[in-house]
C-alpha cells in the first residue's frame, strides 16, 4: 500500500476545547513517517503478494531483553466477524473491527502511567512502550513512537470530513487509532490510540513473556522441539493428541466407545498457564490439544491412533486447512514408552498407505504438562451444535 502524505487535521475525530489544533510538520517527520511506511509496506492486508492464499506480515516480536527482536515473517491473522465477536468484548469489536472511537477521557489507558508494554487486543502483537507514552491532553492514550514501526500499518482515513492517517495492527488489521503530526520532538508524532484496542502488561509480565519467546524462537530457528515442562506421571489410560482446531478433535474422540472423557487444552509450548489469545498469537509454542481418558479394556491406544489419523490431514505442516500456525500442528504426545512405540509404528503404517502420498509431518514427542483451555472451549461443539470448527 502506498500512502501519500496528507495534510493532518483533527485530533482523533473529535473536537475538544483546548485540544491541539493542526500544525505544520516538523522537518524530521517525513523521515520517521517514511520509516513507518517502509516498515509496514509488507504488513498490511493486501500489501503482500495478493496472489498468496496465506498473506504474511513482517513484524518484530519481543526479544529476551524485552526490546524489539529481529524482523520475522509471520502469517497474518484473518478471522470472520463471528469469530472476532467471540474473542472480543462488544466495545473491543466496535473499535478494532468497525473503526469506532472511544469517548475521550473514558478509556482505561488515557491516564495510565504504569511501566510496561501495550499489545494488540486482537493478536497480542507488541505495539507501544510506556516509555514513549505522554500526556497529550486529548483524553486518549498518546505515544510519540511505536514499539516497532513494522508492527503498525497505516492508511488514509477520509471519514468525518477530514483527512487523517489511520493506524492498524500489521498482523490482524485491528483498527487502533490515528497518528498526527503534533507530538513532542524529535519526531513530532502523536499516536492517538483507543484503550480498548490495547492490552497492557507490566514490565515484569513482559520479561517473563520475552524469555519464553526467546526460547521458542531459538527452538524454531534450530528446528528442535521446544523443551517441554516436566512430564506428567505416566498414565496408561491417557492419550494426548494435537490435530488442528481442538473443538472438532475433542468432539470426534468423545464419540469413540471406551473414551471416558476428553478435554481441550494447550500442550508442547513454553508458557505456563497459557490463555487462548496468547496461544493464538503463535508465540507460546503450544499446540491446541485434546487429552483423552479411555478404558483400555474397551478401546485400545492403537484404535485411538486410527481415530487421530482419520480426524485430520497429518501431511499439513503447522496448519489444518484455513487454520495456520504452529498451534495447529499435528502431534502425538505419548505418556509411556509403549505409547511411543505404538505411535511410531502406526505413523509408519499410515505413511505406507497408498492414500498418503505426501510425507506425514506429525511430531511424536513426550507428553508435557497439559494446560486445560478455558471453560468456554470445553465441549464447544456440543454447546454450539457444531461438529467441526467454522472457517476462521
Ligand atoms: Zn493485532
Amino acid at each position: 500500500m502506498l500512502v501519500f502524505f496528507q495534510p493532518w487535521t483533527g485530533n482523533h475525530g473529535r473536537k475538544r476545547a483546548g485540544a491541539r489544533g493542526p500544525r505544520r510538520l516538523p522537518s524530521l517527520l517525513p523521515v520517521l513517517f517514511s520509516l513507518i511506511m517502509a516498515g509496514c509496506a509488507s504488513g498490511t492486508a493486501g500489501q503482500g503478494d495478493a496472489t498468496m492464499n496465506n498473506p504474511t506480515a513482517n513484524v518484530r516480536l519481543l526479544a529476551a531483553d524485552d526490546r524489539p527482536g529481529p524482523v520475522v515473517t509471520v502469517p497474518k491473522i484473518s478471522r470472520t466477524d463471528e469469530e472476532w465477536r467471540r474473542r472480543l468484548t462488544p466495545e473491543q469489536f466496535r473499535i478494532t473491527r468497525r473503526q469506532a472511537t472511544e469517548a475521550a477521557f473514558c478509556g482505561k489507558f488515557y491516564d495510565h502511567h504504569a511501566d510496561g508494554l501495550y499489545f494488540c487486543v486482537g493478536c497480542n502483537l507488541p505495539l507501544f512502550d510506556s516509555r514513549h507514552k505522554f500526556d497529550s491532553g486529548t483524553g486518549w492514550p498518546s505515544f510519540s513512537r511505536p514499539f516497532a514501526p513494522e508492527n503498525l500499518a497505516t492508511r488514509t482515513d477520509s471519514t468525518l470530513g477530514m483527512t487523517r492517517t489511520e493506524v492498524l495492527c500489521a498482523r490482524c488489521d485491528a483498527h487502533l487509532g490515528h497518528v498526527f503530526p503534533d507530538g513532542p520532538p524529535p519526531a513530532g508524532l502523536r499516536f492517538c490510540l483507543n484503550s480498548d484496542a490495547l492490552r497492557f502488561r507490566t514490565t515484569d509480565q513482559v520479561r517473563v513473556l520475552a524469555a519464553d519467546n526467546a526460547a521458542a524462537t531459538a527452538a524454531a530457528l534450530t528446528g528442535t522441539t521446544v523443551p517441554a515442562a516436566a512430564p506428567t506421571a505416566p498414565a496408561v489410560t491417557k492419550a494426548t493428541f494435537a490435530a488442528g482446531c481442538f473443538w472438532g478433535v475433542e468432539a470426534t474422540f468423545r464419540e469413540v466407545k471406551g473414551v471416558r472423557n476428553a478435554r481441550v487444552g494447550y500442550c508442547g509450548g513454553t508458557v505456563a498457564n497459557p490463555t487462548y489469545p496468547l496461544v493464538c498469537s503463535g508465540t507460546t509454542g503450544h499446540a491446541e490439544s485434546v487429552e483423552v481418558t479411555f478404558d483400555p479394556a474397551v478401546v485400545t491406544y492403537e484404535q485411538l491412533l486410527e481415530v487421530f489419523w482419520n480426524s485430520h490431514d497429518p501431511t499439513q505442516f503447522h496448519r489444518q486447512g484455513p487454520d495456520v500456525g504452529s498451534q495447529y500442528r499435528s502431534a502425538i504426545f505419548y505418556h509411556t514408552p509403549e505409547q511411543k512405540a505404538a505411535a511410531e509404528a502406526s505413523k509408519a503404517k499410515r505413511q505406507r498407505s497408498p492414500q498418503v502420498i505426501k510425507p506425514i509431518v506429525t511430531e511424536i514427542v513426550p507428553a508435557p504438562t497439559f494446560w486445560p483451555a478455558e471453560e468456554y472451549h470445553q465441549r464447544y461443539a456440543e454447546k454450539h451444535g457444531r461438529a467441526a470448527c467454522p472457517p476462521h
